[in-house]
């Protein structure tokens, strides 16, 4: 008989784990507590590397739709100082492949392709061994038992506390995130400093992010040391007021530079928050957890990638059967802790250089992970 699997949250893990499962003729219930796909924006741009993301793709059977959407010249890296001087700018060769960008947006239309997600179902509590498996309580009051429930719910995941009582812990740094549209017609000098891919500046303690997404938009990200404001997402003080307070955080920086703010339309806070980096929990038959609500980390170019990997080989592993489904579950999670433990101390580290007392030490991160 076939598990009755149901993957919580649709998003790059939960749609690859989904995708996978399709592909090999596994039926799999996605709930997704969005109403629908295009409910919010869909957000910037994400690099997807060989071996992790791409090796998803391949697994979800995508290589081909993956290279017709993604954006190799993206991998374009210029690094300024705060005055302005460019201190690198480095531009991927034609052949190089290591980490295309491709819009949120169009890797999630790309993996939700054939699949029937069920929009507008959040998730309230996941109770394991209630009924014949795992029940499913929906935030409607509606419940529903499957036997296996993975939580692909992200950050702050409904399904983590049947495995684990931990939750994420701030990192000090808060993002603050804009974006600018038909750049190349609007803003034509900021297209040209942002170039194909990215633009960064780094100073004391903050850095500013501008990264080029299909379509002529331009997303940027303002990161900062600061204490924690609980609030997230648009900011409550208003457009103006959080434009005006970050161009007083940014005083003294190149004009151009400060046009990315200046130009932003809506602001957007984001307090980056992690798990613990060590974050494991006693295996619970019949429920388990991938991407960011397992290994919440800062944003350095894993999560996504990390989750849809790990949505792919769960995916393989489960549709490979007949083996006992905790046996398939308990060895997907050791991998998945042993790898994921790793990027989090990688990824952590380097928030730490990349928003520091000393700004050198993010141009040194970027000539130690640069492709040669
Ligand atoms: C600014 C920024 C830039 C980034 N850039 C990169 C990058 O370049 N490369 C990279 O690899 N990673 C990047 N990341 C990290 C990446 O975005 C995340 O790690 C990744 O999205 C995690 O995927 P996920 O599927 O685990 O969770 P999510 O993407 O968070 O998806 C979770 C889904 O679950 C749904 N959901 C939540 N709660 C419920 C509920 N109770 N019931 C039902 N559904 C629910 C949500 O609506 C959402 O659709 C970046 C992150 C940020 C913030």
């Amino acid at each position: 008989m076939r598990h009755r699997i149901a993957v919580v949250g649709g998003g790059p893990g939960g749609l690859t784990l989904a995708r996978v499962l399709h592909r090999h003729g596994h039926p799999v219930t996605v709930l997704e507590r969005d109403p629908a796909p295009d409910a919010r924006p869909p957000g910037g741009t994400l690099d997807l590397h060989e071996g992790m993301g791409r090796l998803a793709l391949e697994k979800a059977g995508l290589p081909a739709e993956f290279e017709a959407l993604s954006r190799p010249e993206g991998q374009a890296m210029r690094i300024l100082d705060p005055d302005g001087t460019v201190l690198r700018d480095w531009r991927p060769r034609p052949d190089e492949r290591a980490n295309p960008e491709i819009d949120r947006g169009h890797l999630r239309d790309l993996l939700l392709g054939p699949l029937d997600v069920q929009w507008g179902r959040g998730v309230a509590r996941v109770v394991p061994g209630e009924g014949d498996g795992v029940r499913v309580h929906f935030e409607d009051g509606r419940q529903e038992t499957f036997d296996l429930v993975v939580g692909a719910d992200g950050a702050w995941s409904r399904t983590r506390p049947a495995v684990s009582p931990v939750t994420p812990h701030y990192t000090g740094v808060t993002a603050v995130e804009t974006s600018l549209d038909d750049v190349d017609t609007r803003h034509p000098a900021l297209a040209r400093l942002v170039g194909d891919g990215s633009l960064a500046v780094y100073g004391v303690n903050r850095g500013l992010v501008a990264q080029r997404n299909s379509g002529g938009r331009v997303t940027v990200y303002a990161q900062f040391r600061a204490p924690l404001e609980r609030h997230t997402g648009p900011d409550p003080a208003g457009t103006e007021a959080v434009r005006s307070s970050l161009l007083d955080l940014f005083d003294g920086w190149a004009d151009p530079v400060l046009d990315l703010l200046r130009q932003g339309t809506a602001f957007v806070r984001r307090p980056l928050y992690v798990l613990p980096v060590d974050h494991t929990w006693t295996h619970v038959p019949g429920v388990t957890l991938l991407g960011d609500a397992a290994h919440l980390m800062p944003p350095l170019g894993a999560g996504a990638n990390l989750a849809m990997l790990e949505g792919a080989e769960l995916a393989e592993a489960l549709a490979a059967g007949p083996a006992d489904l905790d046996d398939t579950v308990r060895a997907f999670e050791e991998r998945m802790w042993e790898r994921a433990g790793r990027w989090a101390k990688i990824t952590a580290a380097g928030l730490d250089r990349l928003v520091s007392a000393d700004p050198a030490q993010a141009v040194a991160l970027f000539d130690e992970v640069q492709p040669s």
